[in-house]
């Protein structure tokens, strides 16, 4: 059995999709820099963050419901469940009947169907199918400004890249290892690429840290 601290946050995977550099800034260098981007879906997705059930009849809705996975060792936040009666379902605690669930994870800006976002949803439904031993063949995306939803089907190699993530996202934290920058027109959308600088070389980098240190008076002359 691992320690609660050991659990990391299921939403980071994303993050290691998009650029492990990135991750690694985030969860060892604890480097945060709002964008409009981030900022806008913040907003968008703290509307929804309101824990409460719906239900109506054998229907019910479960939002800001906390999962975790022991065998990835993540945890998080699903915005929305969707729970109907099932026969083969699993049971939870709000129904008094067996459901089938289906997990949505909403989202801002222009619909997309964007590799993080399905490795978020899907790490849910993974978290999920272990926590109440059943089974989740698909979820959704809502993309709250267009008001859209998009179904992502949860294929055995989209269930292998979650794990392969959670595993880098694992050794990144173990390791406190922080990768090279490797520039790509992702760089472009990032708010960290004022301080990751991916164009500038080790060498100059280290040179412009170093100055900063020197700055600070960490380093002595
Ligand atoms: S600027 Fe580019 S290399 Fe640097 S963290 Fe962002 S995506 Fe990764």
């Amino acid at each position: 059995m691992r320690d609660d601290t050991d659990y990391l946050p299921l939403s980071w995977l994303s993050q290691v999709d998009y650029c492990p550099r990135r991750a690694a800034l985030l969860l060892n260098e604890r480097v945060w820099v709002e964008s409009v981007d981030t900022a806008r879906g913040r907003a968008e997705h703290e509307r929804v963050h309101d824990r409460r059930v719906e239900r109506r009849g054998d229907a019910l809705k479960l939002y800001e419901y906390t999962v975790f996975s022991d065998s990835m060792a993540i945890w998080g936040k699903c915005d929305c469940i969707e729970a109907c009666r099932c026969e083969h379902g699993c049971h939870i605690r709000a129904a008094d009947f067996p459901v089938a669930l289906y997990p949505i994870e909403y989202k801002h800006g222009s619909v997309r169907r964007e590799n993080s976002y399905m490795i978020q949803l899907c790490a849910q439904a993974l978290c999920l199918e272990e926590m109440l031993n059943t089974t989740i063949p698909c979820g959704a995306l809502f993309f709250i400004s267009a008001h859209r939803r998009m179904e992502v089907e949860f294929t055995p190699e989209l269930r292998a890249t979650v794990r392969t993530r959670a595993a880098t996202l694992r050794e990144l934290r173990e390791s406190m290892r922080v990768p090279p920058a490797s520039y790509s027109a992702k760089c472009k959308r990032c708010s960290l690429r004022e301080y990751c600088m991916p164009k500038v070389k080790t060498s100059a980098k280290g040179y412009c840290q170093r100055l900063t240190q020197e700055a600070a008076g960490e380093v002595e002359f």
